[in-house]
């Protein structure tokens, strides 16, 4: 069976090695804090040092961790993944990041005879654990058709948007306008409580009303109910994606993007109250009565 090496084993990552055990694949596995591949290397997954270790024989690497600056570490760092990977080898990078990231973190593996392929994913982490990721891939036709068996045991969609980068940027404006619906939800239901309406009822209004999404009606619920078990999703990685959308925004358009905006200001002041608490916690944030 071919070999993957997979790089961060955080919400995401965790439930996407499994995946690669589940179908019988080879697998390295590393991450900064080595509890979390515990039970993946009891299921036979083979424990690595370092993602340059982790990297070596692979025919597919593949990442999913936190931001640019972990990304930058675990694939070009003193102890990297580029460091080992043999050329013609993939590597995947699934974590969303910045697109002038993606766009660099590219060029220099292209430059080591890697190919790069951009595969930010959208999906919860149990969609993660049950191999039903969509995949915004950004990558040359050939190249993605080289990847396809090691994508198929992470998704049931693949959305190919074009070149490299076009993944990620569809990434980062799916995530800035679930920013923007998350931080309206919770102002809308704030305000329906302090005002003493009938939450029950708004709720109800919401999800049959034009105003409705699946984000919205998913984060109203939870709001509602102050359930925020479990985080998914924390304030911390919202307030990341909504600000790499902005400053991409802020390269492509000739006015400021005033919602965008907003939305960062809003999740930089949920990540400086609760940065790992899911992003839902938000409506604590913005419903202290006047
Ligand atoms: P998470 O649970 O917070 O995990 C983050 C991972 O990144 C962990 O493995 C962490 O290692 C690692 N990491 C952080 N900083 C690092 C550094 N400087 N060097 C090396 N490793 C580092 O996050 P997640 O929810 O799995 O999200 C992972 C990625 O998927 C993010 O880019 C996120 O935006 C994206 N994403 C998340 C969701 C979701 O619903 N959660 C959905 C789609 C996409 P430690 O375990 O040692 O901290």
């Amino acid at each position: 069976m071919p070999r993957v090496a997979f790089i961060g084993l955080g919400r995401m990552g965790h439930g996407m090695a499994g995946r690669y055990l589940d179908e019988g694949f080879r697998v390295a596995v590393w991450n900064r804090s080595k509890a979390k591949a515990e039970d993946l290397i009891a299921r036979g997954a083979q424990w690595a040092t370092s993602p340059e270790d982790a990297a070596i024989d692979a025919d597919a690497v593949v990442s999913m961790v936190a931001d640019d600056e972990a990304s930058r570490a675990v694939w070009l760092g003193q102890d990297g993944a580029a460091t080992t990977m043999k050329a013609g080898t993939l590597a995947i990078e699934c974590s969303t990041v910045s697109y002038s990231h993606a766009l660099h973190l590219s060029r220099e593996l292209n430059a080591r005879g890697l190919i790069y392929i951009d595969c930010p994913v959208t999906g919860l982490p149990d969609a993660a654990a049950s191999g039903k990721l969509t995949l915004l891939v950004g990558a040359n036709a050939a190249d993605l058709d080289k990847a396809r068996p090691f994508l198929a045991p992470l998704s049931t969609t693949i959305r190919h948007f074009g070149e490299v980068g076009t993944g990620t940027v569809y990434k980062l404006i799916n995530n800035l306008m679930g920013a923007i619906q998350i931080a309206g939800i919770a102002e809308g239901l704030a305000i329906a409580e302090q005002a003493g309406l009938d939450i029950k009822l708004v709720l109800e209004a919401i999800e049959s009303g034009v105003a409705a999404s699946p984000q919205v009606i998913r984060h109203s619920k939870r709001m509602a109910a102050r359930n925020f078990d479990g985080a998914t999703f924390t304030a911390s990685l919202r307030h990341k994606d909504a600000a790499y959308a902005v400053a991409l925004a802020e390269s492509l358009l000739a006015d400021a993007p005033v919602v965008g905006r907003a939305a960062v200001a809003a999740y930089e002041r949920a990540k400086s109250v609760a940065p790992d608490d899911d992003e839902a916690k938000m409506i604590e944030i913005v419903s202290r009565p006047k």
